[in-house]
């Protein structure tokens, strides 16, 4: 039996209802979570319903502990009302969050704030529903979800207020089993000592620097170096002149209709993030880039186009500028990639469990 390296089943503890054949799925995020329902068999989602999450957005003064009880009552709550009286067969969670191999939460900043004691989610949930659970972070279920269409082994990276990434090989999403690994956001990649702040509190770290925070903050820095280049440019237009107004979707619409100004800014960044492709590439010979996020698939097709042009310029060892073409894809357009994705992950998990069992 081969040790999984992320999400291990943890077994019901309690009696619970017998499920139907269906799995039910969440995706739990700084803002908003997400309830479905998964067929294995059709390998389709369904019923998804979305409502703020009970932490520290909607709570942002009140203790790690409170918003950790409040956080899973509202957990509970969600798996019961979805299941109804049909019950579960098993639950997955995709969790904003450093995550180990046995569904321990060992960090959740965007969930319930820097610190706070780790959270035996698995556990906890396994005891409350009586079906077994898994809980795995988001970005590790999204590959799962692309497990499925991209040959291995490939890398998923997401793009929006910060930076992350996985690598899926040989089965597995590459980490430890405390879950360290796809945390090249946090790579240290200026280390000058006025290099822009990560949302981590670090400084020069590619998600400070390469995310859609990070081309904003660029982006503001180059509106105040030309002020007349900036308010020539289209990307000065849709923002009236005004550096305060600019955000990320004038940012992506203006690269998209060929700014020349919005693109030397967003090409600025995104020779960091090629940089961090090149290390990945070079270090393991991962051949293939899945590219996801809500900044880089506002922007397009443009954002594959331009990040390819980088790695091109920076080279890729032994790769000629059609391979790295080739190696860069965009992933889908919707929010969906948690859900599908631990739904796959419990499809695995549960059919290896059956196998164990009937052995
Ligand atoms: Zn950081």
């Amino acid at each position: 039996m081969t040790v999984p390296r992320s999400g291990r089943l943890v077994p019901a503890r309690a009696a619970g209802t017998e499920g139907t054949g269906t799995f039910t799925v969440l995706d739990v995020g700084g803002t908003t979570l997400r309830t479905g329902t998964y067929d294995p068999v059709t390998a389709t989602l369904s019923r998804v319903r979305r409502v703020p999450v009970e932490g520290i957005a909607r709570h942002p003064g009140d203790p790690v502990p409170v918003l950790q009880d409040r956080v899973v009552e509202q957990i509970v709550h969600e798996i019961t009302r979805h299941a109804g009286g049909r019950g579960t067969r098993a639950v997955g969670v995709a969790f904003a969050g450093p995550i180990s191999a046995s569904g321990l939460v060992l960090a959740a900043p965007t969930v319930w704030g820097r610190r706070g004691a780790p959270l035996p989610l698995g556990q906890l949930l396994a005891r409350r529903i009586g079906a077994p659970v898994v809980v795995v972070n988001d970005l590790t279920a999204a590959a799962w979800r692309y497990a499925a269409t991209e040959a291995e082994p490939f890398c998923l990276l997401t793009v929006s207020s910060g930076i992350g990434n996985k690598v899926f090989r040989g089965g597995e999403v590459l980490l430890d089993a405390d879950g360290h690994g796809g945390e090249l956001g946090h790579w240290v990649c200026d280390p000058s000592p006025d290099a822009p702040l990560c949302d981590c509190g670090g400084r020069g770290h590619l998600g400070g620097i390469a995310s859609g925070r990070g081309v904003l903050a660029a982006a503001r820095r180059a509106a105040a170096a030309d002020p007349a280049g900036f308010a020539r440019s289209r990307l000065g237009q849709l923002c009236d002149g005004r550096a305060d107004a600019l955000d990320n979707p004038a940012i992506a619409r203006s690269v998209r209709e060929g700014d020349p100004f919005a693109t030397r800014v967003l090409r600025g960044t995104l020779v960091y993030l090629a940089q961090a492709i090149g290390a990945v590439f070079t270090s393991i010979g991962i051949c293939r880039y899945v590219i996801m996020g809500g900044f880089a698939l506002a922007v397009g097709e443009r954002y594959r186009e331009l990040l390819v042009e980088e790695l091109v310029r920076l080279g890729c060892f032994g790769l000629d500028a059609a391979a790295v073409d080739a190696s860069v894809a965009l992933g889908r357009a919707d929010d969906d990639h948690g859900l599908i994705g631990v739904g796959r992950l419990l499809a695995d998990r549960t059919a290896s469990l059956a196998h164990q069992e009937a052995g």
